[in-house]
């Protein structure tokens, strides 16, 4: 693994600027790494892990740059539970363990550090400083990750009955008359199509 201080110039790299969300998913990660014993998650043992993630936010743009898994290559993967909080898969291994950010770890920078007075300031200070047990709780977990979820799968790819786009890694919804349909055409559609016009 890098230095931390490597791991906060990528990450603020990847992520557009530094903050306190930076450090925050970094150290998550390298926790998480660690009790997995996970010595080179971006190098000799990136086949071994798939992360979790539970909010979109700051501190998730952290994590890969210590684990390596990318939503891209299928090693990362998003749960909208809006938790800063993360679980890493060890495949090889079978183990899984959940971090979760503490609640009281802001009180607990201002505690530190009350003479910085800007927040993010003081939030970055400390949660450099601070001990892992201050910043995080961890449960060790079971998940059950697919063979269609994981890095590498290769399925049939099949066509909507509806709407006639392609659908991989098993996410059609074969209905009770037999016919197959994307998940928008089933009823999840996240969106709404609009009469085409042309803008002006
Ligand atoms: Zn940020
Ligand atoms: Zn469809």
């Amino acid at each position: 693994m890098k230095s931390f201080a490597e791991y906060e110039v990528l990450a603020a790299a990847a992520h557009g600027h530094m903050c306190a969300g930076q450090i925050l998913g970094l150290r998550l990660a390298v926790l998480g790494c660690r009790l997995l014993g996970i010595a080179d998650p971006a190098g000799a043992d990136r086949k071994r892990l798939v992360t979790y993630v539970e909010i979109d936010r700051c501190a998730t743009d952290a994590i890969p740059v210590v684990t390596g898994c990318r939503m891209g290559k299928r090693a990362l993967k998003f749960r909208d539970f809006g938790k800063v909080a993360a679980t890493f898969c060890d495949l090889e291994s079978g183990r899984a363990v959940r971090v979760i950010a503490r609640e009281s770890s802001k009180q607990k920078a201002r505690e530190m550090y009350p003479e910085i007075a800007d927040k993010n300031q003081q939030q970055m200070r400390a949660y450099r400083d601070m001990a892992d047990e201050d910043l995080f709780a961890h449960q060790w977990v079971r998940v059950r990750v697919e063979p269609q979820d994981l890095p590498g799968f290769k399925g049939p790819r099949v066509v909507c009955a509806e709407c006639g786009e392609g659908i991989n890694f098993k996410r059609e919804v074969v209905r009770e008359d037999g016919s197959t349909l994307c998940r928008a055409c089933a009823g999840e559609r996240y969106y709404e199509v609009l009469p085409s016009f042309e803008p002006e």
